[in-house]
């Protein structure tokens, strides 16, 4: 199906908690928060979306 194809292709996109992710769109800002929850501080791909949801919400 195309909505678990993507998110495996998210998932392996996004597994690195040290890298910077690129441009995100909502659902996948959605995904990644989801995925990286409770990684605290140190995690860059959850702070990276969180970043990214508040300006997406603007
Ligand atoms: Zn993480």
């Amino acid at each position: 199906m195309y909505q678990s194809n993507a998110h495996e292709q998210w998932a392996n996109e996004h597994r690195d908690c040290d890298s910077q992710p690129s441009v995100m769109d909502f659902a996948r800002v959605s995904f990644v928060l989801s995925e990286h929850a409770g990684h605290g501080p140190g995690c860059a791909q959850y702070l990276a979306a969180l970043t990214r949801a508040s300006s997406v919400l603007d």
